[in-house]
């Protein structure tokens, strides 16, 4: 079903109004996890005023360590779908156990984000294809591109055909930087599938100052859209401080994108 030979134009999925997979790019902004009310509330506002149409924020967070900071969980959910309501953004958030899907609903979730940890969790990509919520659908870490696809064939052969692939970088032998960024997986998702294609720089590089190079890099290549962590205060962010943009850098970013696409 994902494939392009099953469906030869882009998929153009409608994000309550906002288009993503057509001549348009989107950037999806916000903070790596839900910390407060203020946080979110900051964040809506800088995150609309840079030209977002669409905004992040985890409530429930796969964290390495389990004695780490690990989500604001339900709660988080309230004060993000809140601050998102008071400017119009439709809502990402990762859901991680099958058990939170009908409080996701609930809470109205305009995009369910399947991390790259679960990426091929069966179960849970089976339970997010029997809705019609859009799916952004992460890549697995050690993935290759056809057990990726394979993981979205799960969500779309239980009827949910809005899926979004997302790039977050690969595991190899480099330290230098979090991940690496598979670049050469843009042209060939286009290719592979109808299905739009975004990247994720800030998992993918790890650090705030390598985002906009990599953000070029991903739109130049042919990717529908960005998936950019910001926080009011980066240094105080609770979650993946480093790789946070300021409002002003976020700001700068969506401007330099202007110049070399159609962002809006
Ligand atoms: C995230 O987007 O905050 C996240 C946890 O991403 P990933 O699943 O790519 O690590
Ligand atoms: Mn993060």
């Amino acid at each position: 079903i994902v494939a392009r030979e099953w469906h030869r134009e882009n998929t153009v999925i409608d994000i309550r109004g906002v288009p993503l997979g057509g001549n348009q790019i989107q950037v999806i902004s916000g903070p790596c996890s839900v910390e407060t009310q203020e946080q979110m509330d900051e964040s809506a506002r800088f995150v609309k005023e840079a030209g977002c149409r669409l905004m992040r924020g985890g409530a429930f967070k796969p964290r390495t360590s389990p004695y780490t900071f690990q989500g604001r969980g339900v709660e988080g959910l309230a004060m993000f779908r809140k601050a998102a309501d008071k400017y119009g953004l439709p809502i990402v958030t990762e859901l991680m156990d099958v058990r939170m899907l009908d409080t996701f609903l609930e809470y109205d979730v305009d995009v369910i984000q399947i991390g790259t940890r679960n990426m091929q969790n069966f179960d849970l990509l089976k339970e997010v294809g029997r809705i019609n919520k859009p799916v952004i659908l992460k890549r697995g870490m050690a993935a290759t591109i056809s057990e990726w696809l394979m993981a979205a064939e799960y969500i779309a052969a239980g009827g949910n055909h809005n899926i979004i692939f997302c790039e977050r970088g690969i595991r190899t032998y480099e330290t230098a930087y979090r991940n690496v960024l598979d670049v050469t997986a843009v042209p060939v998702l286009k290719k592979e599938t109808h299905l739009p294609v975004i990247i994720d720089p800030s998992h993918a590089g790890g650090k705030a100052w390598m985002v906009p190079a990599l953000a070029r890099a991903a739109i130049a290549a042919g990717a529908d859209g960005l998936l950019v962590e910001s926080h009011p205060r980066p240094c105080e962010a609770w979650c993946d401080a480093d790789q946070a943009l300021s409002p002003e850098e976020l700001k700068s970013l969506m401007g330099e994108l202007k110049g070399i696409a159609n962002v809006l």
